[in-house]
C-alpha cells in the first residue's frame, strides 16, 4: 500500500513512512492511495477470531509492503495483551439493541490506548530495523500524552517529552503520565494553556535545525497509523452483531475526529454501515456543519468532557478530501482559506455527500449530568461524560431494526468529579492503578519558553 497528502505530494510512502513522518511536507495528511475491499465472504472469515488475529487481518492491507503479516500479528499479540478484559473491546448491552463497545480496558483507561499500544509496538519494531533513534514530542490537555507515555516507555530506540498545561489537567490524567519512571519520558508542566503546550510543539517542528538534531517524531492523531489500528473495533462490533449480512450504526463522541473517521474508513472498505452519529459537547464545530454547513471556529470553551474541548478537527480534513473525490488542490484551498478566515467553505455536493451518512448532536454539561443520571438509574451503567454524550447521540440515533453502537472512550474513574455529580456514586479505579494516588511523581515546570523547552528536550536525550 502506498500513501499520499490530501494536499496533493503524491511521492510514493509506504506505511513505515508515514508511521515516522505522521505529517505530510506539504502540510497535509497522509491517505491510503486506495481502499482495501473486503468480500462479505472475506469479514465472515473473521467472526470469532482472537482480537488481536482480527485486528492483524483489517490492518494487513494497510502496512503491506512495508510489514510482512506474521510481524504484524505478533506486534497486535503484544500489543492488546496487557489489556484488562479477555475481549479487548467488549460490547455491552445498555437498552434494547443500544450497545456500548468498551474501549476503556487499556493500560490509560481510554480509547486512546487501542491505537497507542500499537503505534508503540510498531515504532519499536521499524525503528530497530532501521536502526534509527527518534524524539517524540506531544502536547496534552489529559487523554493522549498518558497513553503515549504508556506506550513508549522504557524503548531504547526512542526520548518522549510530553508538554502539558500546569495546574489544568485532572489529577489523575496527569499522575498517569508522571509517574513513570523510565529514563526515556520526560514531563514537562508548562506555565500557559493547553493551546501555549501546542503551540511550543509547533514551533519545535518549525524549527528545522532543531527538528533534524533531536529527529522529531509525532503521534498525534493525525498519523494515519492511528486511525488504521481503530478500525478493528468496528469491525469486531460489527461482526458479533450481524455484519455483513445486517447493517450496523455507530455513535462517536467526537474531538479531533479521528475515531468516528476510522468507522466511516471501516465503511470504504466493504463493512455495511448504516449511519454514523457523532456527539460533541458545547464545542460543536462538528454539529454546526452537519446542521447547516456552518464550520466556523470559536473560541474553546471548557467543559466535563476536555478531551472533546477542541475547535478544529484536524481528521476532518481526510474526510474533506474525499467528499472532493480526492481533489487534493480543491482540498488545500478550502484548508488554506479556513486556516486564514476560521470558516471553511464546503462545496454544497460535498456537505450533501457528508449528510448522508453522519449526523451529528451536541449537549450542554447539563444535558451531559443528566445523560449520565439516567443511564445509571435506567440501566446501571456507570458512564464517564464523553461516553455519555456518546450513548445520548446513539439513543437519538436508534432505528427499529438497526443496532446502534456507541463508543464507550474513557472508564469512569477517569473522570470521577463528574461521576460523583451525576449519579452520586464514586467509581473506583481499576486494582492496577488502585495505587496511583502514592506513586511518586517526576516533572519539570518550565515558563512558556521554546529556547528553555528545546534545551531542556535536548538535555534529556543526552541522559536517557
Ligand atoms: C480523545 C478522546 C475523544 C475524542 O476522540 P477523537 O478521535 O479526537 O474524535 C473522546 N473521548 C475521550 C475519552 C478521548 O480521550
Amino acid at each position: 500500500m502506498r500513501y499520499r497528502s490530501t494536499r496533493g505530494d503524491t511521492r510514493a510512502r509506504n506505511f513505515s513512512d508515514i508511521l515516522l513522518a505522521g505529517l505530510a511536507d506539504d502540510g497535509g495528511l497522509y491517505m491510503p492511495e486506495s481502499w482495501p475491499q473486503f468480500t462479505p465472504d472475506e469479514w465472515r472469515s473473521l467472526r470469532g477470531l482472537p482480537y488481536a488475529d482480527l485486528a492483524a487481518r483489517v490492518i494487513a492491507p494497510f502496512t503491506e509492503g512495508a510489514i510482512d503479516f506474521a510481524t504484524l500479528l505478533r506486534l497486535c499479540t503484544e500489543a492488546y495483551a496487557d489489556f484488562d478484559h479477555p475481549a479487548v473491546a467488549p460490547l455491552v448491552e445498555i437498552e434494547n439493541g443500544l450497545f456500548s463497545l468498551e474501549l476503556f480496558h487499556g493500560p490509560t483507561l481510554a480509547f486512546k490506548d487501542m491505537a497507542m499500544q500499537l503505534l508503540g509496538k510498531l515504532f519499536e519494531h521499524v525503528l530497530t530495523e532501521r536502526g534509527e533513534r527518534v524524539t517524540i514530542v506531544g502536547a496534552t490537555s489529559g487523554d493522549t500524552g498518558s497513553a503515549a507515555i504508556e506506550a513508549f516507555r522504557g524503548s531504547r530506540h526512542l526520548s518522549v517529552a510530553i508538554l502539558h498545561p500546569r495546574g489544568r489537567t485532572s489529577d489523575v490524567q496527569r499522575r498517569q503520565m508522571t509517574t513513570v519512571k523510565e529514563d526515556n519520558i520526560l514531563n514537562i508542566a508548562v506555565e500557559g494553556t493547553f493551546d501555549d503546550c501546542q503551540d511550543l510543539v509547533k514551533a519545535m517542528f518549525a524549527d528545522k535545525p532543531f527538528r533534524e538534531e533531536v529527529r522529531l517524531s509525532a503521534v498525534n492523531s493525525i498519523n494515519w497509523a492511528r486511525i488504521a489500528a481503530q478500525i478493528p473495533y468496528y469491525v469486531r462490533a460489527a461482526l458479533t452483531l450481524g455484519a455483513p449480512d445486517r447493517a450496523v450504526s455507530f455513535a462517536v463522541p467526537t474531538g479531533n475526529f479521528g475515531n468516528v473517521l476510522a468507522a466511516w474508513a471501516a465503511s470504504k472498505m466493504g463493512l455495511p454501515i448504516h449511519r454514523l452519529f457523532i456527539g460533541s459537547n458545547r464545542n460543536d464545530i462538528l454539529t454546526r456543519f452537519l446542521d447547516c454547513n456552518d464550520m466556523s471556529v470559536r473560541g474553546v470553551e471548557p467543559s466535563l468532557s476536555p478531551s472533546m474541548d477542541i475547535q478544529v478537527s484536524s481528521n476532518f480534513e481526510r474526510l474533506l478530501f474525499e467528499l472532493l473525490d480526492r481533489d487534493s488542490e480543491a482540498c488545500a484551498r478550502i484548508m488554506t482559506q479556513f486556516r486564514a478566515t476560521g470558516r471553511m467553505d464546503v462545496p454544497p455536493t460535498a456537505w450533501d455527500r457528508a449528510r448522508a451518512v453522519f449526523s451529528g448532536l451536541h449537549l450542554s454539561d447539563e444535558q451531559t449530568l443528566d445523560e449520565m443520571r439516567e443511564l445509571y438509574r435506567n440501566s446501571h451503567y456507570l458512564a464517564d461524560p464523553h461516553t455519555a454524550i456518546g450513548i445520548a447521540a446513539a439513543r437519538r440515533g436508534h432505528e427499529q431494526g438497526v443496532p446502534m453502537v456507541a463508543a464507550a472512550t474513557a472508564h469512569p474513574a477517569k473522570f470521577p468529579d463528574a461521576v460523583i455529580k451525576a449519579t452520586g456514586i464514586h467509581p473506583p479505579l481499576p486494582e492496577k492503578l488502585a495505587d496511583l494516588f502514592k506513586r511518586a511523581e517526576r516533572f519539570e515546570i518550565l515558563p512558556n519558553d521554546l529556547k528553555v523547552v528545546e534545551s531542556a528536550v535536548r538535555t534529556h536525550l543526552r541522559l536517557g
